[in-house]
Formats: structure tokens, C-alpha cells, sequence
């Protein structure tokens, strides 16, 4: 929970965080995936998330929403909830602006994520098993150190500038007529469906997310905000609830997203080697679902020009070669 006003971001609120983000996150490519387009019954693009300075495209987010504190809310410090990335980003933003930033994770957040997020000068607490206990700690300092809460998703501030990606894609490839997004709490898939269907109306928006937790999925099963058990996963960056008091990304991502599918295991860890043996790219599990859910066939009506948002990059690279390492024998 925040206390800004709980509308969502415009298209033009996007295109002026895009002014804001500029020199700090990057503009990315969008790069071919011939290797996907010959087997795959489509044309493939990635947008590679991966190269922002953070390792994620949180960091979009993240400065947009520090950009929009009052000095006074600066000078009062920032305290974030994370699965690793958006601390990161969050961190990122503050160290540039001179601002406190305190970190509050769950136990499930792996050690190089929280060893990036220290590098950056930002305050780390490890909190119970998930992040509802990280948020617990989160409200605390709200309330006794009169700290601002950077919400990971449900925020228009983090919606806008997540959103900037949709406007990027629709430049580069306006005709395309899918975008494949990685789905953990939803602040991602609402802001690129916001832009990219304001440009392209017809064109689909699809969500992923890891079956071991898939929030976003099992409420809009239920038809409202529900909670999961957070589970360890190669998506990491995938886990957290919601928010049963979820303001925002719920309703958004309930009539703006077309399709949602989950991905097992498994078919992270495909998807992670195809990106490495086929791409070469190092992506993190949560940033491969995407091309997971396209290699094992799971998305319904794809068009013939699609885009996969490959999300981040931040793995812990022992546990990647582990995984990666399976595929030496067949290249794939
Ligand atoms: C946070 C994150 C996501 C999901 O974003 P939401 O806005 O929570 O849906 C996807 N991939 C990576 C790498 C992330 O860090």
C-alpha cells in the first residue's frame, strides 16, 4: 500500500515518464531471433531488458517514481519491497539523487541480487519467508520513520514507467501483432498493454508467469486479489503475492491483457538454455518465460509478428551455468 491516488497512468503520463527516464534506463534493442522465427510459426523479436545498467527493466519504474517525490518525501528516504530487482532499480535511482533507500526482502531473494543492491549503498532487510512479511517490516518504517513506500507494482509512477517499453516497441515494429511479458504483479504487462494498445488497438498483449505461484493468474481466476504461497523457482523475480488490498494492476491487467499462460519449471530452464546456446544472451529465469511459454507451445493465438520481453538479466551465474551447463551436449 501507498498513498498516492490510485488512478492509472495515461498514455500521455507514459510518454512523459519517458522524458524522465531518459539517460538513466536505455532505450533497448529489439532484436531478431532467427533461431525462434524458422521453428516457431512466427516472427520473433526480443526486447532485451537485459541490458539496463540494473540488469532489469525496473529501473524504469524506479526513476520515474523517485523523479516524482517532493524534496521533502526525498529527504525522508524510500523503502522499497522487492524480489530483488525493483531494490535494485530503487537503489540505482536514489544513490543518483542522493536519497536513503532501505530494501525490505524476503528470505527467497538469492544472494547476488542483495549483494547488488548493497554495492549500490542502499540499506538491506531480510524479513520472514516472503515479501507480505517484507512489507510488514516495510509499513513500519513508513509509520515510525516517516519513510516513503516505492511499491513495486501497484503504483502509477512504476505502471508509467514500465509503460515506456510499449512505446519503444510500437516505433520499432508497429505492425507487430503480439507482445509477450513476463507477469508477476502485474505493474509490467499494464503498462506496456496501456501504451501498446493505445497505438495498435488489435494488437495482443500476453502474460506469463511460472505455474509454482502465479498470482496474478489464480486471482483472476477467482475473480479477486488472492494469495499464493511463495515457492522457490527459477522466476524468482516471478514471486509475491498481489496484494489483497491491490488498487491497481489487478483491474488493468484484467481488461487490458488478452491471454495468461504459466510455464513449469522445466520449461524455464528450457527456455534460459535456448537463450544462451541459440542467442547467446545470459537471462534470468523470470526474463526467459516468455520464449518458455513459445518453445513449449503454450500461447493460444500468437499472430505472425511477435515481441517477447526477455525482463532481466540478474542470475546467479554458478547456478546458471548449472542449468545452462544440461544443454553443452545438444546446444540447446
Ligand atoms: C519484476 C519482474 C518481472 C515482473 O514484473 P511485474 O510488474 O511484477 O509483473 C518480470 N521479470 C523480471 C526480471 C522482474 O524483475
Amino acid at each position: 500500500m501507498n498513498d498516492t491516488p490510485a488512478r492509472p497512468p495515461t498514455v500521455a503520463d507514459i510518454y512523459r515518464a519517458r522524458g524522465t527516464i531518459a539517460g538513466v534506463a536505455c532505450r533497448t534493442p529489439l532484436l531478431p531471433s532467427p533461431a525462434l522465427s524458422a521453428h516457431h510459426g512466427a516472427e520473433f523479436r526480443l526486447k532485451l531488458e537485459t541490458m539496463q545498467p540494473t540488469g532489469a527493466f525496473k529501473l524504469r519504474g524506479a526513476t520515474c517514481k523517485l523523479d516524482a517525490l517532493s524534496a521533502e518525501e526525498r529527504a525522508r528516504g524510500v523503502v522499497a519491497i522487492s524480489s530483488g530487482n525493483h531494490g535494485r532499480g530503487i537503489a540505482y535511482a536514489a544513490k543518483r539523487m542522493g536519497v536513503r533507500a532501505v530494501v525490505c526482502m524476503g528470505s527467497l531473494v538469492p544472494r547476488n541480487k542483495i549483494e547488488a543492491i548493497e554495492a549500490l549503498g542502499a540499506e538491506v532487510r531480510i524479513v520472514g519467508d516472503s515479501q507480505d512479511d517484507a512489507e510488514v517490516e516495510a509499513r513500519r518504517l513508513v509509520a515510525e520513520e516517516g519513510m516513503v513506500e516505492a511499491h513495486p507494482f501497484d503504483d502509477a509512477e512504476i505502471i508509467a514507467g514500465q509503460g515506456t517499453i510499449g512505446l519503444e516497441l510500437m516505433e520499432d515494429w508497429p505492425e507487430l501483432d503480439s507482445v509477450v511479458v513476463p507477469l508477476s504483479g502485474g505493474g509490467l504487462v499494464s503498462g506496456i498493454a496501456i501504451a501498446v494498445k493505445a497505438a495498435s488497438p488489435r494488437a495482443r498483449v500476453i502474460g506469463v508467469s511460472m505455474e509454482r505461484g502465479a498470482a496474478m493468474v489464480e486471482s483472476l481466476r477467482a475473480g479477486k486479489p488472492v494469495p499464493v504461497e511463495e515457492l522457490a523457482t527459477l522466476a524468482d523475480a516471478l514471486g509475491g503475492g498481489i496484494g489483497l488490498d491491490n488498487r491497481l494492476t489487478f483491474d488493468l491487467v484484467r481488461t487490458l491483457v488478452d491471454e495468461t499462460v504459466t510455464v513449469t519449471e522445466e520449461e524455464i530452464a528450457d527456455g534460459m538454455r535456448h537463450l544462451f546456446w541459440r542467442e547467446q544472451l545470459v537471462v534470468e529465469g523470470a526474463g526467459a518465460v516468455g520464449v518458455s511459454a513459445v518453445l513449449a507451445g503454450r500461447i493460444a493465438r500468437l499472430g505472425e509478428r511477435v515481441a517477447l520481453v526477455v525482463s532481466g538479466r540478474s542470475t546467479d551465474m554458478h547456478a546458471f551455468m548449472g542449468i545452462v551447463g544440461e544443454g553443452a551436449a545438444t546446444g540447446r
